[in-house]
């Protein structure tokens, strides 16, 4: 395409996202200068674009930039916000600012499938990818789990369909972006920081359906108001999916099936991935991939033996009749009560980890089924005062999330789950939640 030739554009922000852009756009003969705060001159990226001839300013957004050279297009990495001054500036000069997904749109030859919503994007992401897969359906996917949207669109065909998960940060930098497929799972009030208003956000998560027209597809979640209300001047084509109401033309559960425009798929029970959060994404996705013809038998094969995203209510493995779930993710109480209304087996949950200055009495509705809290981090004194007023009988303290599992296996039963979902950042102990839950992982490998 030659709309990027000789235009000067600025790329603000180079996390992996922006060196993507900056080599595309350079590529395909823009003129290109990168803007970053925090890298330094040594960074491996920075060197490599200068090899190009790009120009990099690092360390500052110095506002000078904008008045010492005229620009035609701004890509902002999405998590900065439109509050920054330079942003600001921008904005007021009205150069149009988009994000890499834009770019990614329009070199595509592929089809695009856009997830977005509030909660679930990366495990509905991966399983549509997975089905796709079993089909062969030639799918490629980008998102959170570490593919950059447009060196994604780089490399796919006509052949290929993309599997796009997209937050309402990368939404908001789009102009003519369009899905073949969009899909909003949910909308809650989340990152009022960023976004300002619940208004703002909603309209942000609402561009995925905007350019759509009648040889597209929304797919709209029936049971959230705000979804609908989203899509209602959507021109696509609209299905519905519901955990609550069986819908005509859409996806529903009926007599413990996912059905599908009528059709039974698979009984809940032969459903590996835990929870009814999961029963929204899994309908999301069978709705997508049925509109690009995958077969039942595929989507039974993935959902027979997917275990979830890793670290996300991650099905680690049963050992002498004690399930492991890994949701090191889990960084505050919603996630966790969202983990523990999972299950209604007796439950041993393993939590603590970094002090916010939280308490963490909204756990106490969702410990019905705890039968031991082990504990562990900076967190473990103000949770055991928890599972002391619950009045659950087996309280441990310990020293990390290795001595947890051992701690968890030495007092379980037959039938038990033992859950790592920690409901608090895992800073004061580990790197990263994905160390901590790696951590478990190998210690349940261990027990084996
Ligand atoms: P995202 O990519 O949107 O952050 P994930 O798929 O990574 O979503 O899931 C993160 C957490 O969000 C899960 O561990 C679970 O607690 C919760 N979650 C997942 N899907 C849903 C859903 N459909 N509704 C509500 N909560 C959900």
């Amino acid at each position: 395409i030659s709309e990027y030739l000789h235009k000067e554009v600025l790329v603000i922000g180079l996390a992996k996202s922006g060196l993507a852009a900056a080599k595309l756009l350079y590529d395909l003969g823009a003129k290109v200068t990168v803007n970053d705060l925090k890298a330094t001159e040594e960074d491996v990226a920075v060197q490599e674009l200068k090899g190009l001839g790009v120009e990099v300013i690092c360390g500052d957004h110095p506002l000078s930039l904008l008045s010492k050279k005229h620009f035609d297009l701004i890509v902002k990495n999405p998590g900065i916000p439109y509050k920054n001054p330079l942003i600001k500036i921008a904005i007021e000069k009205e150069i149009p600012i988009i994000t890499e997904v834009e770019l990614a749109y329009k070199i595509s030859e592929a089809d695009i499938i856009g997830i977005t919503g509030s909660n679930g994007k990366t495990t509905t992401t991966t399983l549509i990818y997975e089905m796709l897969k079993a089909d062969a359906k030639n799918p490629l996917i980008a998102g959170n789990i570490g593919t950059v949207a447009c060196d994604v669109a780089r490399q796919a065909t006509k052949e290929n369909v993309i599997v796009m998960e997209l937050s309402s940060f990368q939404l908001l930098g789009t102009i003519e972006f369009k899905p073949k497929i969009a899909i909003i799972l949910n909308i809650f009030d989340a990152h009022l920081d960023y976004h300002g208003t619940k208004e703002e956000y909603v309209l942000a998560k609402g561009k995925i359906y905007e350019n759509q027209t009648k040889s597209d597809y929304a797919v709209i979640n029936y049971d959230d108001q705000l979804v609908c209300q989203t899509s209602e001047k959507s021109q696509a084509n609209k299905i519905y999916f519901s955990t609550s109401k069986e819908l005509d033309g859409g996806a529903y559960i009926k007599d413990e099936f996912i059905c599908f425009k009528g059709e039974p798929i698979i009984n809940l029970k032969d459903i590996v991935l835990p929870g009814k959060h999961n029963h929204e994404n899994i309908l999301a996705a069978i709705t997508a991939v049925k509109l690009r013809d995958v077969s039942n038998a595929a989507i039974i094969k993935v959902l027979t033996s997917f275990t979830g995203v890793k670290h996300r209510l991650q099905y680690v493995g049963t050992i002498e009749n004690r399930r492991f779930y890994n949701d090191s993710k889990a960084t505050n109480i919603l996630a966790t009560s969202k983990a523990l209304q999972a299950f209604t087996e007796p439950t041993i949950l393993l939590a603590g980890g970094l002090d916010r200055g939280n308490e963490f009495d909204e756990l106490l509705p969702y410990l019905e089924h705890v039968k031991a809290m082990i504990l562990f981090g900076e967190t473990a004194v103000k949770l055991e005062r928890i599972a002391i007023d619950k009045g659950i009988e087996v309280i441990k303290r310990v020293d990390n999330v290795e001595q947890a599992v051992y701690t968890a296996f030495d007092i379980s039963e037959q039938g038990d789950v033992i859950l790592l979902s920690p409901a608090c950042a895992s800073w004061d102990q580990y790197k990263t939640f994905e160390e901590r839950g790696d951590i478990f992982i190998q210690a349940v490998h261990k027990l084996k």
